[in-house]
């Protein structure tokens, strides 16, 4: 067996191939994604905890001990109701029975384990930064709640009631801003400057892509066979260009088939670039025409989380790409849609979901509707978050301790040096 961590990055525009050295760039400064490139050509199940089971194809060394996985069960009830013999859930959340564990209730859980992993390993001496909206700042907290991995969280005052762990975070410094999501990255991009703190990098991390790569990794996995169809609702559309790079990997081990997956994805109907831009086959969002008044068509939606102004659409590597290769499909849902599908799920499977998977779910009741999809097909529907109401009941649920409040446009000066002690004392 081919030991894990060996692998290259490699750029997808100019095709050169280097070390990974916690870059989530090209060395030579291409607009492009790079890629994990693995040497285990076959992947191999290994006897690690969580989603370690698939280290052959993330970009670390060693493990952290996390019960943090993609689940994947094949449906009976959902399935039967929308006339599906093969339709697979990705459940990624919290419900014990299922054996899922993400207790911070959605799939951000899969890039947060490997990307703080990765950063730890490659850089020793520094601290991840993330700005978020909700779940990903919640997510990263609770990974380090449970590995003592150190991270910076910088939020908008209106996304704090959402950041909490189910264990003390003894490791996460907490900064709120009060302002909108833009003003929280500002913000965030300012500490970055701060020595010793790295930037996450979002759809640029592989590992943050591969850890949501292991959701198609595991359904093929369960189904023995690559997905006819991928569903998924998007926000940058990361999780998606994971499922489309996972699968190629998937095609070269040769044992689960030879087709990529068609992306079916979707965007709430009052908010969606991707959408919009997709429609026309066009790599480049048009703001006026695909997001007109996006300040505040973004603050007025059913699902928060797919509300990204700033997609890795058009980039090389990007969703465009996976969606053109794959023949995608992206398209609109609106919010009675997702609420019926949400409550279809509650009663048909049994746990409550992400207004986001309600999204994804009520694209597929629409497209097994409208025929789209055959009966006999096989289907992967990532529930990307879920499991709220058990974990509420059954956890114990710790709101994270803000460390500072600082105004929209407030400039590092003033908390530089207690931020970069902070760094000093947990790097
Ligand atoms: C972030 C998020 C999404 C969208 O994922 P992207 O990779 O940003 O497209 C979907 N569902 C949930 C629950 C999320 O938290
Ligand atoms: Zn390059």
């Amino acid at each position: 067996m081919i030991k894990t961590g060996d692998y290259k990055l490699k750029c997808l525009s100019c095709g050169s191939t280097f070390p990974d050295e916690h870059t989530n760039t090209c060395i030579n400064n291409c607009n492009s994604l790079i890629r994990a490139d693995y040497a285990a050509k076959q992947i191999h199940l290994r006897s690690l905890p969580g989603m370690f089971r698939f280290s052959d194809w993330l970009p670390v060394d060693g493990f952290c001990d996390v019960k943090t996985a993609p689940v994947t069960y094949k449906s009976k009830s959902l399935a039967e109701e929308l006339g599906l013999l093969n339709l697979y859930i990705s459940f990624n959340g919290y419900w014990p029975e299922k054996g899922a564990y993400n207790n911070s209730c959605s799939f951000k859980e899969l890039e947060a384990v490997p990307t703080m992993l990765r950063m730890q390993e490659k850089k020793k001496k520094g601290v991840i930064q993330v700005s978020s909206a909700g779940n990903t700042g919640r997510a990263f907290c609770e990974v380090s709640a449970n590995t003592n991995l150190p991270v910076i969280v910088v939020v908008t005052d209106s996304a704090r009631k959402n950041i909490w762990t189910t264990k003390p975070a003894e490791n996460v410094l907490l900064i709120t801003v009060k302002g909108d999501y833009t003003d929280a990255i500002e913000f965030g991009n300012k500490v970055c400057t701060i020595d010793g703190v790295l930037a996450e990098g979002g759809a640029k991390n592989p590992a943050r892509r591969d850890g949501m790569g292991t959701t198609l990794l595991d359904g093929a996995i369960t189904a023995g066979i690559i997905p006819d169809w991928y569903f998924q609702a998007v926000g940058s559309g990361t999780g998606a260009i994971a499922a489309y790079e996972m699968s190629m990997r998937l095609i070269s081990d040769g044992r689960f088939g030879d087709k990529l997956p068609r992306l079916y994805l979707s965007q709430n109907d009052t908010f969606a670039p991707m959408v919009n831009a997709w429609k026309d086959k066009r790599r480049e969002i048009i703001p006026d025409t695909d997001m007109p008044d996006a300040k505040n068509a973004a603050m007025n939606v059913y699902s928060p989380v797919l509300t990204n102004r700033t997609p890795p659409y058009g980039i090389c590597g990007g969703l465009f790409d996976a969606l053109s290769a794959t023949d995608g499909i992206m398209v609109p849902v609106s919010k009675e849609k997702a609420e019926s599908a949400g409550s279809l799920f509650e009663k048909t499977e049994g746990s409550d979901i992400d207004p986001a998977a309600a999204v994804c779910l009520a694209s597929l009741i629409e497209a097994a509707e409208d025929g789209i999809i055959k009966p006999d097909e096989t289907v992967l529907l990532n529930i990307t978050g879920g499991g709220y109401k058990r974990a509420k009941e059954e956890l114990s649920i710790i709101p994270a301790e803000v460390y500072a409040e600082v105004p929209a446009g407030e400039g590092i000066e003033g908390l530089s040096d207690e931020i970069s002690r902070w760094v000093r004392e947990h790097a």
